[in-house]
């Protein structure tokens, strides 16, 4: 498979808001101005071939949705490369980016704010075809409407409809319908079901699997939950803090999992009448703040293995095995 998607040493960082007042300190008996610097998305390097589906993974707060709305060009990254086909997309302006706003499609959270609220389904299914000229006139559109309506799993006859008049998981099946609507070749989906009943959640997850086959676009998944992304996955991105820890199939991830941090996300996974996956780890601590990173390894103060380097170096992510990447000292890198 070749990569669709390169990313590389993509940096986000945003100057924290502050009055005028808080940005003042004292330095060497001067004062003097400090803007304080967010340090959302620290250095990360993944690639997702054709036909994938790839998921970054981690607490809240990780980085992982800011990565994703930086990789779509919501955000303009503060460095590094984001090879799209081959062209580096991340300098792009809004003009330019235009080609690859079709390409490349979103699926958000939150169903509803996602959607216009004073707009029907038809007219939100409708737009993006018109406007991308993928329908030759307003009947054609509609028609394509009412397919994509019946594909994911709505009657074409709701399509006079308003957002409201839809439940969560309703919601969001329109919400990958639009999605459809301009036949994307890479779709990004952040946290797509975390905001629906659980009895609903593997339907949509069904539903978006049976999508993938059927239209052959590659997936990137953002989720908190790595049991929501373990069926779904054909590699994952484990982050803290900004920064990419563990990397790799799923074999690699769930089987032969390697980094403290991996190992203490997968002993919250819940697991009924099966072997739990590691032995149980207490989730200790919180994640520390991004304004103010730790020395060293950015886990040091909540890993249980922690050693002296490991608040000195920080450590790089190495490739283990095949195709299998950590960034611990406990794990030593082999040569490529
Ligand atoms: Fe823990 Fe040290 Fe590995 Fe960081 S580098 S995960 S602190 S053992």
């Amino acid at each position: 498979m070749s990569d669709l998607l390169q990313v590389k040493n993509l940096v986000q960082e945003f100057k924290n808001k502050q009055s005028f007042i808080d940005s003042l300190k004292v330095r060497d008996g001067k004062i003097v101005r400090e803007q304080k610097v967010v340090h959302a998305v620290n250095d990360i390097s993944f690639t997702i071939a054709e036909g994938e589906a790839f998921s970054l993974v981690g607490e809240s707060g990780c980085g992982k949705s800011t990565a994703a709305r930086t990789i779509i060009r919501l955000l303009t990254p503060t460095s590094g490369e984001i090879i799209y086909r081959g062209k580096d997309i991340a300098p792009l302006k809004d003009t330019e980016l235009l080609p690859y706003r079709k390409k490349i499609q979103m699926i958000f959270q939150d169903p509803y704010s996602s959607l216009d609220p004073r707009q029907k389904v038809k007219d939100i299914l409708m737009e993006p075809i018109l406007f991308h000229k993928l329908a030759p006139n307003r009947k054609a559109a509609e028609t394509r409407c009412y397919e994509l309506m019946e594909r994911v799993g709505l009657r074409p006859e709701q399509a006079d409809r308003y957002p409201h008049q839809f439940s969560g998981g309703q919601r969001q099946r329109i919400g990958i319908a639009r999605a459809l609507a301009v036949e994307p070749e890479f779709i990004i989906a952040d946290e797509p079901v975390s905001a629906l009943d659980v009895s609903i959640q593997a339907q949509i997850l069904n539903l978006m699997m049976d999508l993938k086959d059927e239209f052959h676009f590659s997936y990137l998944f953002i989720s908190h939950d790595l049991s929501v992304v373990k069926h779904i996955s054909d590699r994952l991105g484990v982050m803290y803090l900004g920064a990419l820890v563990e990397c790799g199939s799923k074999q690699d991830l769930f089987e032969r999992m390697s980094h403290p941090y991996t190992k203490m996300l997968l002993s919250a996974v819940p697991t009924v009448g099966e072997k739990p996956l590691v032995e149980s780890m207490e989730m200790v601590g919180e994640i520390p703040s991004p304004i103010d990173l730790p020395s060293g390894c950015f886990f040091h103060g909540r890993c249980p293995y922690a050693m002296p380097i490991c608040s000195q170096q920080r450590p790089e992510l190495k490739q283990i095995e095949p195709g299998h990447y950590v960034a611990c000292h406990l794990c030593p890198g082999k040569e490529k």
